[in-house]
């Protein structure tokens, strides 16, 4: 396929903010291809070369494109800066810059093949002289393509490209374009999804194979599992009728999710609750999980917290992150903050997918294939029948250093589901009887000039959560309180590379922020309550036409989300049952159900 083709479809995908339209394009532009060439144009079309747990990173800096694009237009690279400043794109500036050219002669066009190749030995620079081989490579690609491609090119390299295609689009598209589209169809490969977290070797498989033969992608050590994840509830007798009045309660721990992939021989592999690799955090946990594990290969998750070796006592989490990011100093870090990863399910045991198995048999087979150490541990947990037995445990819970209790269906149904929120995991935490339920995680889509200490930098910021089914971002707050100075000076810079000049189509408020953020970074935030506000868009008309939902009183808690993509935050559903349980709450009657 020639690049100008894809460049055209992402030309027409930006012009629409209708899912059902964006799902037509992409499944007429995939259709006609096959192996390699379509696994490319699916990552490429997410901004990616690979799938996103390989954590592939260009490494390409503002200033280093702005080269290439002088270089290919032969315009001063003075002049395509201060373009590019006034456009807000860099990649509108080389659409611009390199229309007068004459168009490159047919014979040098370029293919999907040439920029993928392209593409990835950008990436792959590395060292001293990278920078020059970057920019040689992208002025190479940047000669060759028109005007449109070369605005796509300079967009993905800079991670901006904005078609906006999220999975959920290309699993419809998938549907559409290579079986019948029905809901059975599209279910099928969403389900291969999350157990391989990998849309090109979904859609080759599905290209080979049909939808039937998508059953043939299994497990595998090393590439992660799209976590299964609770719903919740706003007490613990709710929490027991939701399970058939049993259920076992285990510690929430409160640190990072983390999926362990223990290989038969070899290092194992660490993901966190996004699958980004974060094998390089957690030397320890690496050298200790073979040990811990009798049976390999294995896949187990767990909560890596931080403890205190010498009493054995879980520390507050926030010493935990303080590790994110870290490379250089691991030894101190290991030394100063221990780690503990508690484990909670297995889902591979020797040869063995054990993922369809009903949670109890799982957890027998954890306690039989664990061995544990001082580093990785089971987690607590106990059957319980009533709400006494419940509440005891939680206390217990609390008291041990947990946040809370995260409930688990024994019933049958209580295999493990990737991808999937469900009633078979419940989550409480201590602070639900007071107040609002949970803190919410926020996706920054805007920020709020600042006044007097906060002048120059942004006061407040627009939050909002997200929609899967519309695959929207509503707004639910515009937070300002719970930052100190330190996170006031470091969030702007953790949202530089999301600015956008204009309201992203995803997004739906009615306020105007200073500057709009493309949905990237999310963050938390506790509040008193819900209420019904006809400004913010969250869950819009799911009380009353026009109206949705919004936090009051909202605060920062303090803690920046990494582990979460945008599509990862809080969901206006979420937001919709938060809102139930707190009227509940208030109206024991029952009146108050909306
Ligand atoms: P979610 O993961 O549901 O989107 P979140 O990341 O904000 O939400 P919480 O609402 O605090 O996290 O609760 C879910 C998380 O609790 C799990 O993803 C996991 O990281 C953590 N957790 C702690 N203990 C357990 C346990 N025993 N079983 C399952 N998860 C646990």
């Amino acid at each position: 396929m020639r690049f100008a083709e894809l460049a055209d479809a992402y030309g027409r995908l930006e012009a629409t903010s209708k899912r059902l339209e964006m799902r037509q394009i992409l499944a007429d532009l995939i259709r006609p291809l096959r192996g390699e060439e379509l696994a490319h144009v699916l990552y490429l079309s997410q901004g990616q070369l690979l799938p996103e747990y390989e954590g592939v990173e260009l490494g390409v800096a503002g200033s280093l494109a702005v080269r290439a694009v002088a270089q290919a237009s032969g315009v001063a690279e003075a002049t395509v800066a201060t373009h590019a400043k006034r456009a807000g794109d860099l990649g509108t500036t080389a659409e611009e810059l390199l229309g007068p050219r004459s168009a490159p002669a047919a014979s040098a066009a370029l293919s999907v093949r040439d920029v993928y190749d392209g593409l990835r030995e950008i990436a792959a620079a590395k060292g001293e002289a990278s920078q020059a081989e970057k920019i040689r490579v992208l002025t190479g690609l940047l000669e060759r393509a028109g005007p449109q491609e070369a605005k796509f090119l300079v967009r993905f390299v800079l991670g901006t490209l904005r078609v906006g295609v999220r999975e959920m689009t290309i699993l419809d598209a998938l549907a559409t374009a290579f079986a019948d589209g029905s809901k059975d169809a599209r279910s099928k490969i969403e389900a291969a999804f999350n157990v391989s977290s990998d849309l090109g070797l979904v859609a080759r498989t599905l290209v080979d194979h049909g939808v039937e033969g998508l059953a043939r992608i299994g497990l595998e050590v090393g590439r992660p599992i799209r976590p299964m994840l609770a719903e919740r509830e706003p007490s613990l007798e709710a929490v027991l009728k939701r399970m058939g009045g049993e259920a076992a309660l285990e510690y929430k721990y409160d640190g990072l999710r983390i999926q362990a992939h223990v290989p038969a021989h070899g290092a194992p592999e660490l993901f966190s609750r996004r699958l980004e690799n974060m094998s390089a955090q957690f030397p320890e946990l690496i050298a200790d999980l073979p040990k811990a594990l009798a049976v390999k290969p294995a896949i187990v998750e767990g909560e890596c917290v931080p403890i205190d070796l010498d009493t054995d006592e879980i520390q507050p989490f926030q010493e935990v992150s303080r590790r994110r990011g870290r490379k250089h100093d691991l030894d101190k870090a290991q030394a100063e903050i221990p780690v503990a990863l508690f484990l909670f399910d297995v889902l591979l045991a020797g040869h063995e997918d054990v993922s369809a198995e009903d949670f109890p048999a799982r957890r027998r087979r954890l306690e039989q294939i664990l061995r544990p150490t001082e580093r990785v541990r089971l987690a607590q947990q106990r059957i319980v029948r009533t709400v006494d037995e419940a509440t005891a445990f939680l206390e217990e819970a609390v008291s041990g250093g947990a946040e809370g209790v995260m409930a688990k269906s024994l019933g049958p149904g209580s295999r493990y589901r990737a991808g999937a929120r469900g009633y078979w995991w419940i989550k409480y935490k201590r602070d639900y009887t007071t107040g609002l339920t949970d803190s919410i995680d926020g996706v920054v889509v805007g920020g709020f000039a600042g006044r007097g200490r906060r002048a120059g930098r942004f006061g407040a910021y627009l939050l909002a959560v997200y929609d899967p089914k519309r695959d929207k971002f509503e707004s639910f707050c515009k937070v300002g309180s719970g930052f100190d100075d330190e996170q006031l000076r470091e969030m702007p810079r953790r949202l530089k590379p999301f600015e956008v000049d204009a309201a992203p189509p995803s997004v739906e408020t009615g306020l105007t922020p200073d500057q709009w953020f493309r949905p990237g970074l999310v963050i938390e935030v506790r509040g008193a309550e819900l209420t019904l506000s006809p400004i913010h868009r969250a869950a819009a008309g799911a009380i009353r036409p026009g109206v949705g939902f919004a936090l009051r009183f909202p605060r920062f808690t303090g803690r920046i989300r990494d582990d979460k993509g945008a599509t990862d935050a809080t969901t206006s559903k979420e937001l919709l049952e938060m809102y139930r349980g707190q009227v509940r709450r208030e109206a024991p009657e029952g009146e108050g159900e909306a």
